[in-house]
């Protein structure tokens, strides 16, 4: 008979996905004390937020001093057709402006007016001036500040990871079974948590800016 193989790795927290919103949930987690490991099923410097080019919205006023959380709330609201999570945008639009310049601080490389300040253009959707931007590689920055962040503190992201179950006992889920899309080995990550970072799902519209083959929408219907 053949003998079923696979390798385990065990944390306090991990995290699926090694975009912009799953290495900034790794740093926190790092940042509180606890343990953390990373999987993603792509290449780390590849993952799909290194496509956003055009920038990152935050209400500092720096061009637009008129501007506010609360207007960066409601033309996000608006643009979303009203389907977002009001209290998401809510903690987004207020936290966006200290997050961005954290990001900065980490080496993003943002745009600066002649006052030093971050510089701050218009984008979709907007009232003022508050997309802060790199060139026309935002998302590389980000992604290449976030990597550099989360290397030195030392926490490990495994990519070439494709998660195709949550380990769930009891409604707690306390892990994930994935393959190694190299090699097809398989390793079970076990952890106190489970952070979903796992993308968007472009693919449910017929044509997208996006990658056809990663956002799948894994985390919210192949692996759930
Ligand atoms: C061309 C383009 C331009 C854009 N421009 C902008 C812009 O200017 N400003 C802006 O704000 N946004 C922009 N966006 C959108 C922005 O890039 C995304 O909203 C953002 O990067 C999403 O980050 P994320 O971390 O949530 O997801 P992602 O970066 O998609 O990361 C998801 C991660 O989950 C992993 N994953 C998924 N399924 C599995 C699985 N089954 N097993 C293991 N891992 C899995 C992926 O490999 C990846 O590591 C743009 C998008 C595109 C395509």
């Amino acid at each position: 008979m053949k003998k079923f193989k696979h390798q385990t790795q065990i944390s306090n927290v991990l995290v699926i996905g090694s975009g912009g919103a799953g290495l900034r949930a790794a740093i926190e987690a790092k940042t509180a004390g606890v343990e953390v490991m990373v999987i993603g099923k792509r290449a780390k410097e590849d993952v799909h937020t290194v496509l956003a080019a055009g920038g990152i919205n935050a209400a500092m006023g720096n061009v637009d001093p008129e501007d506010s959380w609360q207007q960066h709330f409601a033309d996000t609201m608006i643009e979303g057709y009203g389907l977002s999570e009001p209290r998401m945008v809510e903690l987004m639009a207020q936290e966006a402006p200290e997050l961005v310049r954290e990001i900065d601080a980490w080496g993003a490389n943002f745009a600066r007016l002649e006052d030093g300040k971050i510089d701050q253009r218009f984008f979709g959707a907007h009232s003022y001036r508050r997309t802060c931007y790199s060139g026309d590689y935002t998302g590389r920055s980000i992604l290449m500040a976030l990597l550099k962040q989360a290397k030195s503190m030392k926490i490990p992201i495994h990519d070439s990871q494709y998660v195709t179950e949550l380990l769930v006992h009891n409604n707690i889920c306390f892990g994930a079974m994935t393959f190694d899309i190299k090699n097809g080995e398989r390793t079970v990550f076990l952890a106190d948590s489970v952070i979903l970072a796992a993308g968007g799902h472009t693919r449910i519209w017929r044509k997208s800016s996006s990658r056809r083959n990663e956002n799948t929408g894994d985390g919210k219907y192949q692996i759930l």
